[in-house]
């Protein structure tokens, strides 16, 4: 990379969010960690200046709240210029038999997980079209793609948001901007934890790492991985694309 850019990751103080953002930090982006919890934040940010990277956290910022966003986004363009590569991977889960779920339950749900991705997009946008250049990551989920009992809020905000990948991708690829979708299956993070202790998983991750194709559980690295292969130089012909990382879980 020849010039010095700037990368936001939201949700960047747990589990796939934080090893994104040191591996962009490591590969030479300056990266603005944001996430609600600021202390995981400041963790992160802090462990990637400790490695002699350029980063700052912005804690305690809810994806869902437009006003927050666009304080963030102009605290990133005031600290580390303007952000020309967007991760939205904030996202919470949730479990609820469809006929339980309110209207709290689904709106908080599209709330985090789809509208927060659109408000940061209308944030970082104008300052990718200015530089001729923008990369855009969304972290969707493979239940987006095979469906997932008592998880129909989470499924339709992250299919909502493969919508939003394939859509922005056609208006802004002649603006010089990528658009693409990760949708993560079964990693190992605090939310995936979470999830096995309360019983919600169908089994042990031990257990599903043995019906998976790979055996064994991703680990956010693997996301982190192609996360930064979609927003280097040579994925400028990859975009409005759904590239799973899962293990072969899906297909
Ligand atoms: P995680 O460990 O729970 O990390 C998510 C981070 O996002 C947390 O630090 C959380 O902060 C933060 N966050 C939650 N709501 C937020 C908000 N409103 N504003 C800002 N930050 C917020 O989860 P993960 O497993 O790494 O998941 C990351 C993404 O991958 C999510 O979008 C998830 O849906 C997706 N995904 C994960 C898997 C998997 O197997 N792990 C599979 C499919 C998709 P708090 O801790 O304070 O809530």
């Amino acid at each position: 990379m020849s010039t010095r850019r700037t990368a936001l990751v939201t949700g960047g103080g747990s589990g796939i969010g934080r090893a994104i953002s040191l591996r962009l930090a490591e590969n030479g982006f300056a990266t603005a960690v944001l996430d609600l919890n600021g202390d995981a934040a400041e963790q992160v940010a802090e462990q990637a200046r400790g490695k002699g990277y350029e980063a700052v956290a912005l804690g305690g910022v809810d994806v869902s709240d437009r006003d927050q966003v666009n304080d963030a986004v102009t605290r990133v363009r005031k600290t580390l210029g303007p952000a020309l590569v967007l991760v939205n991977n904030a996202g919470i889960t949730g479990y609820k038999r469809f006929l339980n779920i309110s209207d709290e339950l689904w709106d908080r749900m599209l709330a985090i997980n789809l509208s927060g991705p659109f408000y940061l997009c209308q944030a970082v946008v104008p300052d990718m079209i200015e530089a001729g250049w923008g990369r855009i990551v969304n972290i969707s989920s493979s239940s987006a793609q095979g469906g997932q009992q008592y998880m129909t809020h989470y499924v339709a905000s992250k299919a909502g948001l493969v919508g939003l990948t394939k859509a922005l991708a056609l208006e802004f690829g002649p603006a010089g901007i990528t658009v693409n979708t990760i949708p993560p299956g079964f990693v190992d993070t605090p939310m995936l934890r979470m999830s096995e202790e309360r019983g919600l998983l169908g089994g042990s991750v031990d257990q599903h790492a043995e019906r998976t194709p790979v055996r064994r559980p991703g680990r956010p690295e693997d996301i982190a991985a192609a996360c930064a292969f979609l927003v280097s130089d040579d994925a400028g012909y990859i975009t409005g694309q759904v590239i799973g990382v899962n293990g072969g879980r899906n297909t």
